[in-house]
């Protein structure tokens, strides 16, 4: 007899938040699974973005033996620095799927961040968020999945595009995207016959992007909302996770897994002021700005046309260093690397050296206190044969910081944004500190634990007799329950692997 086991995402869970609704009781589904198992911080990823963490679970290794690092890989448009969008085939390590696959457990996902184009499986998967639609070749596997699933023309597959309208019609998308979610994952774990289910919530996530002004008395974006709004909406993450626990419950029932796992790929935390990276390499000589009047505007369907990117603006002959992406990623302007590559491969070592020490003398002036909690090389976080892609330094930002890359004023000699700018339409709340871990049921005991991301697929493996990957840098918890044996199973061995052996004992060598 297999088990059955139940993984479920709530994309940036908080920690600190979850851990308290649940001892107050108000998370009844979720705190039945805590009270009988093992619950704990999940530390997420050093580069806590989506993409990057959920991959790491789903691996049980770091972005060096992954490649996965943001939302975007090495590849770059043209010409222009603005590199491309990255899909689940950038992703060169097994994930959780392929070893239950090899296994012969049969497995399904749904809504996994990067899993798009849908890999062939011992069952079935449906794309996540950068999915291009619903009708797009690849969207599922198999094919046909869901030919007969009435909702799928209804069926959002991310909301980063209504982050921007009003209000109430943003919680409007959030609320239906979740209904919509849960509404597949039924009509699934229903409908096949499956060992492990692994569903994502990512909207949890999108919410608390632009909410969690609401959530921290101290928000400088406060002052734009109305007392009665403030009101209004100062629960309303609780409720955003009351509903997802509601359908946690209800998962349950129908799919009857002998173990449950909820996991968040990081928390959340305010920010207060962003620092304009590019703005500060710029005055501090690292990177040279075109002229003005030889800008050039430089469009792609993942910009915001509102925001004035540094694609076609930059002097890339006079540039050692940018900054791109979300998280005070910085990148050296390197020979052969790079389109317009000037450093030397000789001058890397030390420029990123100089650099470090540069930025962890940022100041902010307003409080004279430094803003950086660390700044490292690549070679000090990740590890692996993909190591070359990642960003060459990575800028820790203090609580209430992050950075911005793209150009607000360049006139101005401030550095400094103060998180009140409707016009910027910038992120009031970041990925940060740790998510969630929470694992119950036939396996698993009654304990504390503190997961690291990584531990997360090795775990669940252990649980299907299935051994970590030496290759791993995430460990089997010690959650296991005293009665656990774990019963090493053999892999099912491929048809090609098969017509070997069969051809090889006719030889009479095996
Ligand atoms: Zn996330």
């Amino acid at each position: 007899m297999s088990k059955r086991t139940l993984v479920i995402g709530w994309d940036g869970a908080p920690y600190d938040k979850i851990s308290k609704w649940v001892q107050e009781g108000k998370l009844k589904n979720l705190g039945k699974l805590v009270d009988k198992g093992a619950f704990g911080p999940l530390e997420t990823t050093k580069l806590t973005i989506s993409s990057c963490a959920w991959t790491t679970m789903v691996t049980g290794k770091n972005a060096g033996k992954h490649g996965i690092y943001d939302f975007f890989g090495t590849k770059f448009v043209g010409n222009s620095y603005f590199r491309e969008p990255i899909n689940s085939k950038w992703r060169r390590a097994k994930a959780l799927w392929n070893y239950l696959s090899n296994y012969g457990y049969r497995v399904g996902t749904v809504n996994i961040p990067i899993t798009y184009p849908a890999e062939r499986v011992n069952g079935f998967m449906v794309g996540g968020m950068m999915s291009p639609s619903v009708d797009a070749p690849g969207f599922t596997y198999p094919a046909n999945l869901l030919k007969d699933y009435p909702k799928l023309k209804e069926y959002r597959i991310d909301i980063e595009g209504a982050k921007h309208l009003d209000r109430d019609k943003f919680i409007y998308e959030v609320n239906k995207t979740i209904e919509e979610r849960f509404d597949l994952f039924r009509y699934l774990i229903i409908k096949k016959d499956i060992d492990l289910f692994f569903g994502v919530f990512t909207s949890s996530d999108r919410f608390s992007h632009y909410m969690w002004h609401f959530f921290d008395q101290n928000h400088p974006y406060r002052k734009h909302e109305s007392e009665e709004d403030l009101k209004k909406y100062k629960n309303s993450l609780l409720e955003l996770y009351q509903k997802l626990d509601e359908y946690l419950g209800e998962l349950i029932s129908e799919f009857g897994p002998d173990n449950v796992m909820v996991v968040s790929d990081h928390g959340f935390a305010s920010i207060y002021k962003y620092f304009e990276f590019n703005k500060w390499l710029y005055l501090k000589g690292y990177l040279k700005f075109k002229p003005k009047s030889e800008w050039k505007e430089f469009k792609h369907g993942k910009l915001n046309p509102k925001r004035t990117y540094i694609y076609g603006k930059v002097d890339w002959s006079e540039t050692q260093a940018y900054m791109i992406g979300k998280r005070g990623s910085v990148y050296i302007n390197l020979e052969g690397r790079e389109p317009h590559g000037v450093v030397k491969k000789e001058e890397y070592e030390d420029l990123v050296e100089e650099l470090i020490k540069e930025i962890k003398k940022i100041k902010d002036p307003e409080t004279g206190e430094y803003i950086v909690q660390d700044a490292l090389p690549r070679d000090e976080i990740f590890s692996g044969p993909y190591l070359n892609e990642a960003p060459d330094i990575l800028t820790f930002f203090k609580d209430k910081y992050a950075s911005i890359g793209y150009i607000v004023d360049l006139n101005s000699e401030d550095l400094f944004i103060v998180n009140d700018r409707p016009d910027l339409e910038l992120e009031l709340g970041i990925e940060r500190y740790a998510g969630i871990f929470v694992a119950s049921g036939l396996d698993y005991r009654h304990t504390n634990v503190n997961a690291w991301i990584g531990d997360v697929t090795p775990t669940i493996l252990h649980t299907y007799g299935i051994p970590r990957d030496p290759d791993m840098d995430g460990k089997v918890l010690d959650i296991f329950a005293e009665d656990f044996v774990f019963k090493e199973r053999k892999a099912e061995l491929s048809k090609k692997e098969k017509s070997i052996i069969a051809k090889l004992k006719k030889l009479g060598k095996i």
